[in-house]
């Protein structure tokens, strides 16, 4: 394995890290303040520069626009990048529109990659994906009652999605429903693009996640497919491959969400080795020198250097092997360092004392905005029940779903 960088990346990962201190840390609290829509003309403004930068869509290949980063490069770029909330939405590779414009690339037909991919690309549109449905478990991806029936030339969808991030204020979706009711379970599945303004369609609400009701691109909608109308062509891939398009799309996906939390953990740290050198619990003793705090900084450091390497195998592993090779490291990374998270995070809100909890940091944000880093694109448990599987067969175990 060779995690080696060149020159030329070393020098992309400095300039970048540069602009984040600079022109993306300013808007926290404002955004924490004024919320994330009041703020959106000066993210669009950073949004500007990063494409005057050549920083635009880290991981498109240059001749979509992107930078051509591999996924390595772009794992290393993505934990610079989350060191901020902000950071992926201002360099156009935020999930969920990163997925999408992946599996628009991959799949999408001329015709849908001249609606729906280039102006994503171009950052003058946003998208969401809508899978998940109140009615069942999520963790069961191939559990739906979205339908999607053809009527003429169209395709008739009915059906009920939750959790569908960014969704306000968004272009189109890309939605699962049911197209083959009677095919197995993996294949019965479709994906589908859904203008959301098709009469029919309707964002019921932005859901409260950790006491958030967010807006914009920094929220997460519960939705309904009532009669709404679409034509066939809008079909992503071949009928019956929903299920396969989204694994596809979740293998790259989870480098760039556990390298994007590695970044926060960074930041997580800096704040918390800040905060114990400065913060004096009695004159002259600062919370540095009590033995505890200085347990969470070294466990922390493992952890992150821990989690930073693991994800790097696993991204060295798809790009030379393939996505099936490395689901196993996938499914490590995913529970892994969703907890290092978590821990890091808590650790440097404790240092920080009430203040951790506040605005005055954004600690508390990333807290609420991750927490759900244990549940979405598979909960702890599913990772670890696949990783257990694929060992335990070896030792003529079978473990079922
Ligand atoms: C912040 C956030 C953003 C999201 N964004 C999107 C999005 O953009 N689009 C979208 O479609 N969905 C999205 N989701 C939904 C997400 O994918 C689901 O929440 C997830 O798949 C879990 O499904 P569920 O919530 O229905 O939980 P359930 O499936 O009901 O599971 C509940 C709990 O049961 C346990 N569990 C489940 N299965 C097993 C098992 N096999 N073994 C042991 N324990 C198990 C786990 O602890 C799990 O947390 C998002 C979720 C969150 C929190």
């Amino acid at each position: 394995m060779d995690f080696a960088i060149t020159p030329q990346m070393q020098k992309t990962l400095y300039d970048i890290q540069r602009f984040m201190e600079q022109e993306v840390y300013p808007l926290e609290p404002e955004v924490a303040t004024n919320g994330f829509r009041a703020t959106l003309p000066k993210i669009q403004a950073a949004r500007k520069q990063v494409k005057d930068l050549g920083f635009w869509c880290p991981q498109i290949p240059k001749e979509h626009g992107g930078m051509g980063l591999n996924l390595m490069e772009h794992g290393m770029v993505s934990s610079v990048l989350g060191h901020s909330l902000l950071g992926h939405f201002v360099f156009n590779c935020q999930a969920p529109d990163a997925g999408n414009m992946e599996i628009l690339l991959e799949h999408g037909t001329p015709e849908q990659k001249k609606s729906f991919l280039q102006p994503l690309l171009r950052g003058e549109i946003r998208s969401c994906f809508a899978m998940t449905e109140p009615e069942h478990a999520g963790s069961n991806p191939t559990w739906l009652s979205t339908t999607a029936v053809k009527d003429g030339s169209d395709y008739v969808i009915n059906g009920h999605k939750w959790f569908t991030s960014s969704a306000d204020g968004a272009t189109f979706a890309v939605t699962m429903a049911v197209t083959s009711p009677d095919a197995p379970p993996h294949q019965r599945a479709s994906q589908i693009l859904v203008p959301l303004n098709t009469p029919g369609f309707k964002r019921v609400k932005n859901l409260s996640v950790m006491g958030h009701v967010g807006e914009d691109h920094a929220s997460h909608s519960e939705v309904r497919f009532e009669n709404c109308r679409v034509p066939q062509s809008n079909l992503l891939g071949q009928e019956g491959a929903g299920f396969a398009i989204a694994q596809e799309r979740l293998g790259a996906g989870r480098i760039h969400h556990c390298m994007r939390w590695v970044g926060i953990c960074e930041r997580a740290f800096d704040l918390m080795c800040k905060r114990a050198a400065e913060r004096e619990v009695a004159p002259g003793k600062p919370l540095g020198t009590k033995q505890i705090v200085q347990s969470w900084i070294a466990e922390s450091r493992a952890e992150i250097n821990a989690s930073r390497l693991m994800v790097l195998e696993a991204a060295w592993k798809i790009q030379n092997f393939g996505q099936l090779a490395a689901r196993e490291e996938i499914s490590c990374i995913k529970f892994y360092v969703a907890g290092v998270l978590l821990n890091v995070l808590d650790r440097a809100m404790q240092t920080h004392g009430g203040m951790g909890l506040t605005t005055e940091t954004p600690l508390a944000a990333f807290y609420a905005a991750e927490r759900g880093a244990r549940i979405y694109d598979g909960p702890d448990e599913v990772h670890k029940m696949v990783v257990a599987r694929q060992r335990l067969k070896k030792y003529g175990v079978q473990v079922s779903t």
